[in-house]
């Protein structure tokens, strides 16, 4: 402090122009970080996959920009409840605790409750069941639905599911419940392609039903 003073006290007008502009380019690289992670996200998602709005199908493509597949949305949503927290938001709590970009939807319902059963938005394989609360996702699944797509589901209660086994919308593969980092009852629904999260509005039609 003693030297800041110093320094305004002391110095010409020019050098302080100087370096403020010196600061200014150290900080530069930080702030255009931040510009990129806020769009990122949101391009990343929009590049991967996208809505078709002649055929209203959802197309699917490659790092190149090519067409990989096509598929139709799913009216499926995983859990009832209602949407707490959309994908790409960056609140105030997740800055503060120096969390990312909300990389899915979050599904929860109004009164907390836990065991909400959940399952899978589209056909698939399940791929991975993590049955013990060692992580951020909690006790979580994952399913392989082909063509570079994969879903998410964290903060179970339990899982029954089990890896290898195919599932389809309406096969229960977990209830809702706030393991890992979570503070109540929700589920964090995650849709991702090669691996990469994506919005999962963009494979899904509607809203969660049966709020309670
Ligand atoms: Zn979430």
């Amino acid at each position: 402090m003693r030297f800041v003073l110093w320094f305004a006290r002391k110095t010409s007008v020019e050098l302080k122009i100087v370096f403020a502009t010196l600061v200014i380019l150290l900080v530069l690289p930080l702030i255009l970080v931040v510009i990129v992670s806020a769009s990122g996200l949101a391009a990343a998602s929009q590049a991967l996959a996208s809505l078709n709005p002649i055929t209203h199908l959802v197309e699917v493509f490659d790092a190149d920009g090519n067409k990989v597949h096509e598929l139709e949305l799913s009216t499926v949503w995983p859990t009832t409840g209602y949407v707490s927290d959309e994908f790409g938001t960056h609140d105030t709590i997740r800055r503060l605790l120096g969390l990312n970009r909300h990389t899915g939807i979050d599904i929860a319902n109004e009164r907390g409750l836990f065991g909400t059963p959940i399952t899978t938005f589209m056909a698939g394989r399940v791929v991975m069941v993590d049955s013990v609360d060692d992580s951020s996702c909690g006790i979580n699944v994952k399913i392989n639905h082909g063509h570079g797509i994969s879903s998410l589901y964290c903060h179970m209660q339990s899982t029954p599911a089990i890896v290898n086994a195919e599932v389809k919308p309406g096969d229960i593969i977990g209830y809702m419940g706030s393991t890992g980092a979570s503070t109540g009852s929700h589920l964090h629904f995650q849709t991702m392609v090669y691996g990469i999260p994506v919005n999962p509005r963009t494979f899904m039609v509607g809203q969660p039903t049966g709020t309670y």
